[in-house]
């Protein structure tokens, strides 16, 4: 039996299903940093850097920003201090491409577990247009909201079936309260890991 001393884990899911409110939890849970590609996104736009003025655009549009740049972004993110022990990813890698460069970031060593947060369509809409009322992101308008959908079910969710190939997927029902669906995730997340070390 090894110990692995590292936690590295991502938070997947349909965009409104409560990802960021739940990566914090589990963040503090397991003692790694949340790692959330939009937060990153937000602050340089708002910042006002470079980066920010490159993606506002595509964002506010609920497309991609390309893999080439959001993968040099994490890249430089892991390896910072902070990460060594672990991380939680929240929101990337979103696409096929994104899994392969997170791979070789890894360099011959994976993910530990994939939290599937899973939420009905409708259901995440209308979170969605109720945080637009709340927090007023430019890319939580309701057309916006349905493309975003739509991007999540062609580019993200092919990403399910290769982690549940990879025997890390851990699906949680994301409905109901958050400190419900915290709970149902410490318990997925504890067996996957458990189930790790002892192999
Ligand atoms: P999120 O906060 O995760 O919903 O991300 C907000 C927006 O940032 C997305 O709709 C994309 O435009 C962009 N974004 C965040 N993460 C990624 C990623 N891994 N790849 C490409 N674009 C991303």
């Amino acid at each position: 039996m090894t110990q692995n001393t590292t936690t590295r884990l991502l938070i997947i899911g349909p965009p409104g299903a409560g990802k960021g409110t739940q990566a914090g939890k589990i963040a503090a849970r397991y003692g790694v940093p949340a790692i959330s590609t939009g937060d990153i996104f937000r602050a340089n736009i708002s910042g006002g850097t470079p980066l920010g003025q490159q993606v506002q655009a595509i964002i506010e549009r609920g497309e991609l920003v390309p893999d080439e740049l959001t993968n040099e972004i994490v890249a430089d993110r892991l390896t910072q201090e902070d990460a060594a022990a672990g991380f939680l990813l929240d929101g990337y890698p979103r696409t096929v491409d994104q899994v392969h460069a997170l791979d070789g970031m890894l360099d011959g060593s994976s993910l530990d577990a994939v939290v599937l947060l899973e939420a009905d369509a409708d259901e995440v809409v209308a979170r969605l247009l109720k945080r637009a009322e709340l927090e007023g992101r430019a890319d939580d308008t309701e057309d916006v909201i349905r493309h975003r959908q739509d991007v999540y079910a062609e580019q993200t969710a092919p990403l399910i079936e290769l982690f549940s190939e990879r025997g890390i997927l851990v699906p949680v029902d994301g409905l109901g309260t958050v400190d419900a669906v915290a709970e149902r995730i410490a318990n997925g997340l504890d067996a996957q890991l458990s189930a790790r070390v002892s192999h």
